[in-house]
């Protein structure tokens, strides 16, 4: 490669780089209804931030922020102010007063404040009204899907959705090889025109050693929402394959481990998986919190009891996610903590275990039953969609 080359390469990488930056914190704005007037001004929310400090620092008036305040009352909780999402501020270009604050809440939900015509304040949680884009992506694997996207200018994040859909049909982390191929239709997420984030994945199809996956998006008033093989079939199981997303492995179950401290032979029967601090930590089923608390070498520990046969410890939690107690009950993919290094840990990682009737076994290799196929009066509706999104 020239150099000339090279700069062009290397703008086109931080383009990329910047596009998928700023897409992490999408949809923070919506216009307002007089923006010639108003100056936006955006922060990062800074880490240990209160919305009292954000008050403050606005130098309103005592009557405006208890007006503030009392607009949030049974609308959001300020206490769930996040570090790195984006506030914006609108203040009016000539008084230079505050008219609005929007908060990103997530992908989907912006809060926004409100100040009216009348001069109080009104607070709401809003879905972000992106435009939705349908837009079909194939790629051939070199080495990654994720590094596949990447080498086409796409959006990396769709590496995780597809991971999600066929966690349970291919193991992503050492059975996807050199030639295996994919394709994905997906709601492709637009605010003003600008491109930020894949929203749902329709259909997608994934080609392991020769053998096709296929997952079509489906959901109606019989049939729970989620993915469907073209014959009708679940493609996820009962539980989740993977409590959180993790950047690796760092010990898996075995019988028979040398502790790093002390040389000793040891089992661990158990899989830890490292994440950075703070990752959210998700029950893999339906089930019932039969133990949460700390624990020892557990540090922060919950247990989570889903049937007669299986329960699931988690362990070293920095903390719990709100409602996590002893006799809550939790949907599957619920957040239940989140990745810490509490009791006897050396780094943050989720220490995971799975019991089977009381039994510890390995996690990576239980094999749930399969969630309900399509109901057999969605059989045409579902038809439909899987030749809308042929694949
Ligand atoms: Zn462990």
């Amino acid at each position: 490669m020239n150099r000339v080359t090279f700069a062009v390469f290397a703008v086109a990488v931080a383009l990329a780089a910047l596009i998928v930056v700023h897409g992490g914190h999408s949809g923070k704005v919506l216009l307002p209804e007089k923006r010639e007037s108003l100056r936006e001004v955006d922060k990062m929310i800074p880490s240990g931030y209160s919305f009292e400090a954000l008050l403050n620092d606005l130098s309103l008036t005592t009557t405006t922020r208890s007006s503030i305040v009392a607009s949030m009352d049974n609308v959001y909780d300020t206490s769930k102010l996040t570090a790195g999402h984006v506030l914006s501020l609108f203040t009016d270009a000539a008084t230079n007063e505050v008219k609005r604050i929007v908060y990103n809440v997530n992908a989907d939900q912006n809060l926004e404040i409100q100040n009216t015509d009348s001069g109080d304040w009104r607070s709401a949680v809003k879905d972000i009204p992106y435009d939705i884009k349908i837009e079909t992506i194939k790629g051939t694997i070199d080495s990654s899907v994720y590094q596949t996207l990447i080498d086409e200018n796409k959006d990396p994040r769709l590496a995780v959705l597809l991971s999600e859909i066929f966690a349970w049909q291919v193991d992503f982390a050492f059975s996807v090889q050199k030639g295996d191929s994919f394709e994905m239709i997906y709601e492709a997420r637009y605010l003003n025109g600008v491109y930020k984030m894949p929203g749902k994945i329709l259909a997608a199809k994934f080609i392991n050693s020769g053998d096709p996956y296929y997952a079509y998006y489906f959901k109606s008033d019989k049939t729970t929402e989620g993915y469907y093989d073209e014959n009708g079939n679940s493609v996820q199981k009962i539980f989740l394959k993977f409590p959180l997303q993790y950047k690796y492995i760092s010990t898996y179950f075995t019988y028979r481990r040398i502790d790093p401290v002390n040389g000793a032979v040891e089992p661990h029967r158990a899989v830890d998986f490292a994440a950075n601090y703070g990752t959210p930590v998700v029950s893999i089923g339906d089930g019932t919190v039969i133990d949460a608390g700390w624990r020892g070498e557990y540090g922060n520990k919950v247990v989570i009891r889903y049937n007669e046969e299986y329960t699931t410890t988690y362990g070293h939690f920095s903390s719990f996610a709100k409602g996590i107690k002893i006799g809550a009950h939790v949907k599957q993919g619920q957040v239940i903590g989140y990745v810490g290094a509490t009791g006897l840990a050396t780094g943050p990682h989720l220490h995971y275990e799975v019991r089977k009737f009381g039994t510890l076994i390995n996690p990576l290799s239980i094999n749930p039953p399969a969630g309900k196929p399509i109901d057999s009066g969605d059989k045409d509706a579902f038809a439909k969609i899987t030749s809308t999104y042929a694949l």
